[in-house]
């Protein structure tokens, strides 16, 4: 039996970026002891990577913004398949959570007039996205983190101790949630740099680990995002929601290679870039689907003039929602008009004077000139498109955030599924992780300050696993099943780059059956290997030991992926098949979930090669009519299926 340290709480938060952060505050307030845990550093979380800002519909640059039309165009971005409800309560909470941030002292740019001003993104109807430059979520996440040393400091008046209700656990990891019986009992955890195990006691958990981007080669996403969260929840038998519906973000750096991947904001064309090919051509307007044919200009003198008029011309196919331009990009450049190492150009240059692009668009001229040696004031980027989001994830209840079939177990942020459907605006993840984390700390909070009766304890044998599973790399070399004896242990590098590589090749951004099935059979090649994979010295910072552990997490979430995406058979948002090119009205009314094999949670039982995952199909919730009613029969005609307008 393992000695691990154990400290006591009410609600436990995986995960200090925005959704994180702001679920703690939330639980603090409503008088829950909270401990915030995180990976990294505390303030380096992905938030703090987000440029183009905050949709929230507060109207200030256009008074004709509204909740409803937020609401349409988030359903129109996630071609319907949101959780409709939670496409609901974001539009509608997503201002005050903007207003409240400015309360905790946040600093927006302003209109002429002194108020936040909000700028144009693709899909959004009108001028939606608060901002700070082109560094808003780098501002979002300094203001919590204010609001919660001030929680601290108001907690030290009170008791004597800064940390006697919310505690912040910074680079350390969970890897397991612990539950007695159905309910959650708490997190188990390691500190990286002693390599310590811990157990954070705890009826509540909320799980807001970010997204999966790790699991693909070229991606904007940083070394944390290897789907804990994802892997976490499934574990402790939760299950995902439609993990086929991975975001590529049209306009990643291409060159140079060590750079490939990093993202380019949205803002870039919000502010007027524009895309062109290598003869010169803005090429978006050949690529306008139908379902928007009516919203997007049809010409590049309309799209110009939209910019200065926006109630009178319609805007430039350059916004259109991510998924359409990266379609778009990756067909230009397999036609052979792509930019010399193999992307497209974008270029703000001639649109814009010199200081302009300077001071609206500060971070992309130094990323630019420091990492390419180019002057994006003088000449087009090259770009071309990045793993950069992952719209599927824990199926949660709308309302409170919780996590479907795990009582104490919550999600907020982008590790949750169903808010944006199959493909998520520009803006909206800010916003859904203000909204949803505050949603998330709320009943958290709740549910374990009401607990009646005892609470859920830690089961010693589950600690005593969670420690024997994390240790194993350090002894991976005996006989395992389903591998011949006295085989070499595995590189866990090597192992990531192969899974990398698998999925951006056979599971990226066009997907056809044959790749994805061979994509599933390298999966179970790799999880065979990774049972195998070792490292050398001890527990004492040791990024190979780290690496290790990630492993289980990218495999599990990326068969999710590759399972989901070979079974729905149609192109739609982030999900498109060479071989099923169009969106089909009967598969909106499908959710698929995935579950794990084994529902003890164990992975050691589950056969190497069947793989870890069950994939059932659910029929989505029909949306409330007064929802509908905000749209026109004929837009609608276009995406529900026959039986829902029947209804
Ligand atoms: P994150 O901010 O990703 O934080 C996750 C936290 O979980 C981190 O603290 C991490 O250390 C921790 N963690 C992970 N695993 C574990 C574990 N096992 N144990 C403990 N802790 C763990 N969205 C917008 O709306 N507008 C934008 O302008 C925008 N720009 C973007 C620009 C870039 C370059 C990127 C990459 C994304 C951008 N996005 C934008 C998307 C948005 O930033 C993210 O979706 C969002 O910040 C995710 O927030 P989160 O709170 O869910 O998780």
């Amino acid at each position: 039996m393992s000695v691990v340290d154990r400290q006591e709480w009410d609600v436990v938060v995986v995960g200090a970026g925005g959704a994180g952060l702001r679920a703690a505050i939330e639980a603090r307030e409503r008088g829950a002891r909270t401990a915030v845990i995180c990976k990294s550093l505390f303030g380096k979380a992905h938030t703090v990577m987000a440029e183009g800002g905050i949709a929230a519909a507060m109207g200030n640059v256009n008074s004709g913004d509204n909740w409803q039309v937020h609401f349409r165009d988030t359903m129109r971005g996630g071609k319907f398949l949101n959780q409709w409800r939670m496409a609901e309560l974001h539009a509608q909470e997503a201002p005050d959570r903007v207003w409240e941030l400015e309360t905790w002292g946040a600093l927006f740019d302003r209109t002429k007039d002194g108020r936040i001003s909000q700028r144009n993104f693709g899909g959004h109807e009108y001028p939606r996205l608060a901002h700070v430059g082109d560094r808003t979520g780098l501002e979002l996440i300094r203001t919590l983190q204010q609001k919660i040393v001030s929680l601290q400091q108001e907690d030290f008046k009170e008791t004597g101790d800064y940390e006697s209700r919310l505690k912040v656990y910074q680079e350390c990891t969970v890897t397991r949630i612990l539950k007695d019986g159905s309910r959650v009992s708490g997190a188990f955890c390691y500190e990286r740099e002693s390599g310590r195990f811990f157990v954070l006691e705890a009826p509540s958990v909320v799980v807001s680990t970010g997204g999966i981007g790790k699991s693909f080669k070229v991606t904007s996403n940083s070394w944390e995002y290897t789907g804990d969260g994802h892997a976490l929840a499934l574990l402790a038998g939760a299950p995902l929601l439609n993990m086929e519906f991975v975001q590529f973000h049209p306009t990643g750096m291409v060159w140079p290679p060590s750079v490939k991947g990093i993202l380019v904001t949205e803002s870039v064309r919000g502010d007027g870039g524009v895309l062109r090919n290598s003869e010169g051509k803005r090429f978006m307007f050949d690529y306008i689907p139908d379902v928007f044919k009516e919203k997007y200009a049809q010409s590049e003198e309309e799209g110009d003039r939209w910019y200065e008029d926006p109630d009178h011309n319609r805007r430039p196919p350059e916004l259109l929602p991510r998924d359409e331009v990266a379609r778009a990009i990756n067909s230009e450049v397999k036609a052979g008009r792509g930019s010399p190492h193999g992307g497209v150009f974008l270029d703000v240059s001639t649109r814009m004077p010199a200081e302009v692009i300077r001071r609206r668009l500060p971070s992309m001229y130094h990323q630019f000139k420091e990492l390419a040696d180019v002057d994006i004031t003088a000449e087009a980027m090259e770009v071309g498109p990045t793993c950069h989001y992952v719209m599927g994830g824990i199926a949660v209840e709308s309302d409170s955030a919780s996590a479907r079939g795990v009582p104490g177990l919550f999600a907020a942020g982008e590790v949750a599924g169903g808010m944006h459907g199959s493909n998520r605006l520009g803006g909206n993840s800010l916003s859904d992780l203000l909204v949803f984390g505050r949603r998330a700390g709320l009943h958290a909070a709740q549910y374990a300050t009401g607990l009646t009766g005892a609470r859920p304890l830690v089961d010693e044998v589950q600690v005593d696993t969670a420690a024997a599973e994390a240790l194993r790399p350090f002894s991976a070399e005996g006989p395992e099943p389903g591998a011949e004896n006295g085989r070499p242990p595995e590189n866990p590098y090597t192992l990531h780059q192969e899974l990398q590589q698998t999925m951006n090749d056979l599971v990226g951004i066009i997907r056809r059956e044959a790749e994805m099935e061979a994509a599933l059979e390298k999966l179970a090649d790799l999880r065979v290997r990774a049972r195998r994979a070792g490292v050398e010295g001890h527990r004492q910072f040791n990024p190979g030991w780290h690496l290790a552990l990630d492993l289980r997490n990218m495999l599990l979430v990326s068969e999710c992926v590759a399972r989901a995406a070979l079974e729905r058979t149609e192109s739609r948002g982030g999900h498109t098949r060479e071989d099923h090119p169009t969106m089909d009205r009967a598969w909106r009314r499908v959710n698929l979930l995935c579950q794990l094999v084994d529902p003890s949670g164990g992975l050691a039982a589950t056969d190497p090669v069947r793989g870890q995952i069950d994939l059932v199909r659910e029929t989505t919730e029909p949306i409330r009519p007064d929802l509908l009613a905000l749209f026109d029969k004929e837009e609608l005609v276009k995406y529900l299926a026959e039986e829902e307008l029947y209804e």
